[in-house]
């Protein structure tokens, strides 16, 4: 995915930034503890299209 467009999205829901999940195709809000889908290289910034995680897959996505 475009580093320039990572860089200028936010979380609708909270407006923090966005980590790329490379591994996952996602992208991780830590705050909401959600992740956005991307689909076709296309971010799917919805509150109605995120997963919400548990606090293990938060850790296993950070690394
Ligand atoms: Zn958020």
């Amino acid at each position: 995915m475009d580093k320039k467009l990572l860089d200028i999205l936010v979380c609708p829901m909270c407006n923090s930034k966005l980590n790329y999940i490379k591994d996952k195709k996602v992208l991780l809000c830590q705050f909401d503890r959600v992740t956005y889908p991307i689909e076709d290289d296309i971010p799917v910034l919805l509150p109605e299209r995120t997963t919400r995680l548990t606090a293990e897959q938060l850790e296993t996505l950070n690394g």
